[in-house]
């Protein structure tokens, strides 16, 4: 089973996916827990290179986080559904259908087409979108400053309404929570979603 976290910064991708790395374990689970950009080795230096890099344009960066994806696919993501592995992602093909698709006017569907070709095809079984108000999340979010803390409110509004279209369009494989709720509501909620999807 394949499952992805997505929300823009400070949503608590991140805390989500290692609470259900626990329960998975408890579970009985083989789990890997990963992320994107920055999932292999290769997609520590193309993480650093999109996060830091001096004026990347649009197209660029879209065909960094591409690369790193179809990598992570490649040498990570295939190889434990392979074994019967549960993967949980922070962030998958999305976020990029959002940020590069929407918020930098690439071309939702030219975005989702790159991936779906760089991971041929590959599309998680549950997709968790964490919802949140920009203002809320910028906040929150932990991490070094980066490039896209530079970016204007619109910018991450616009990302947040397309991850909601995203869902809406596809509500099979979204779950859309709200990511105000305290992080062990959100995971139950998670939680009961997924139980009925797991492997034996
Ligand atoms: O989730 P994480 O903190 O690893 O994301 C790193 C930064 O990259 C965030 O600021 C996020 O908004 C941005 N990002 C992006 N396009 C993506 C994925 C992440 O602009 N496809
Ligand atoms: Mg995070």
């Amino acid at each position: 089973r394949f499952v992805s976290l997505e929300g823009g910064d400070g949503a608590g991708k991140t805390t989500q996916r290692d609470l259900l790395g626990a329960w998975l374990t408890a579970l009985g689970h083989e789990v890997v827990l990963t992320r994107e950009p920055g999932g292999t080795d290769l997609g520590s230096v193309l993480r650093d290179a999109v996060l830091h890099g001096d004026d990347l344009d649009p197209r660029t960066e879209a065909l960094l986080y591409a690369t790193d994806r179809a990598h992570h696919v490649h040498r990570v993501v295939r190889p434990a559904l392979a074994r019967g592995a549960v993967v949980v992602t922070d962030r998958y093909l999305d976020s990029s259908v959002a940020y590069q698709g929407a918020a930098r006017d690439l071309g939702a569907g030219e975005i989702r087409d790159l991936n779906l070709w760089a991971t041929e095809g590959l599309l998680p079984d549950l997709t968790v979108l964490l919802d949140l108000d920009p203002s809320v999340g910028a906040g929150r979010r932990a991490d070094a400053p980066d490039r896209l803390e530079r970016e204007s409110a619109a910018f991450h509004t616009l990302v947040r309404e397309h991850f909601l279209a995203l869902a809406d369009a596809e509500p099979n494989r979204f779950l859309v929570l709200d990511a105000t709720l305290p992080p062990q509501e959100v995971h139950a909620a998670v939680r009961d979603r997924l139980a009925a999807m797991l492997p034996e």
